[in-house]
């Protein structure tokens, strides 16, 4: 499942292959992907530029002219590749954007759980999930104040509170994992118990982890987009995720192996400490 840092890849990748592209047409071979008026998502595409492509979280925003934004997400597997427009169709290729210039933009899915909304620039908060979502890794709003009070405010555990994306978006299982091993804090502590320094740890490990896990997908953009697997990379870089029953690698015991709330979870219960 693509996290933060694939979709941030996807999203650099697409801006050299699509930005300037003028769309000439637009095919829906499935149109469930499409959310909202399909016959308006189609003939509203017709004619519009795509000017840029921006981010929120999991959700890439593809800029057009005439104030459109396509609201674009990828859920379990979706990707986009750039083909000459009269190249065969891949049986799991969804949506086509025909471009002015022959060549075309397709919207592959294999397990078809993908969803694309056409709506008008700058109410993404309001007509789609992006509203319930929190402030991302790295932005000007995620600081320490922000993340020790609404920390606060929950009595669940951690994991499940860094998982559930309303007070941070963007961090996905793997993540999740890493950065609470590399900050001590037991997944299953209560948010609210966290003393305020290793929360203030945690927010520094969650944005550099974010930071270095973009940049190492960003060496592997075309691995991506040829789209055949998974984002190489940053798997070699995982240092409990993937690892339980191995050895810690910071004190030799070993890692274990557990279930939070339905979703493998891997830690050091020596490392780190539980706070309830
Ligand atoms: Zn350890």
């Amino acid at each position: 499942m693509p996290e933060m840092p694939e979709v941030e890849t996807v999203r650099r990748s697409l801006i050299p292959l699509v930005k300037g592209k003028i769309i000439k047409k637009v095919t829906l071979w499935y149109p469930n992907i499409v959310t909202g008026d399909r016959d308006k998502f189609v003939s509203e595409l017709k004619g519009k530029k795509i000017i840029d492509v921006d981010r929120y979280a999991k959700f890439l925003l593809i800029r057009l002219s005439d104030n459109l934004t396509i609201v674009s997400h990828l859920r379990m597997e979706g990707k986009y590749h750039l083909v000459l427009s009269d190249a065969p169709k891949d049986k799991h290729d969804h949506v086509e954007f025909e471009f002015t210039d022959g060549t075309a933009l397709r919207y592959n899915d294999v397990r078809k759980f993908g969803r694309m909304q056409l709506i008008d620039t700058g109410t993404e908060r309001q007509t789609t999930g992006i509203g319930k979502l929190g402030v991302e890794p790295n932005s000007a709003e995620f600081t320490d104040q922000y993340f020790i009070s609404e920390l606060k405010k929950k009595k669940k555990n951690i994991k499940n509170t860094l998982l559930d994306q309303t007070i941070i978006a963007g961090l996905g299982n793997i993540y999740v994992d890493e950065v609470l091993w590399k900050s001590k804090i037991h997944p299953l502590s209560i948010a609210n118990k966290i003393p305020d320094d290793k929360i203030s740890e945690l927010r520094k490990v969650i944005n550099k982890e974010i930071k270095l896990a973009i940049e190492k997908h960003g060496t592997t953009v075309h691995t991506y987009l040829d789209a055949n697997g998974e984002a190489g990379g940053f798997q070699n870089y995982l240092e409990v995720y993937g690892h339980g029953g191995e050895e810690c690698p910071v004190c030799g015991n070993t890692l274990e192996k557990i279930k939070v709330n339905g979703r493998g979870t891997v830690f050091c219960p020596t490392c780190q400490v539980i706070y309830k």
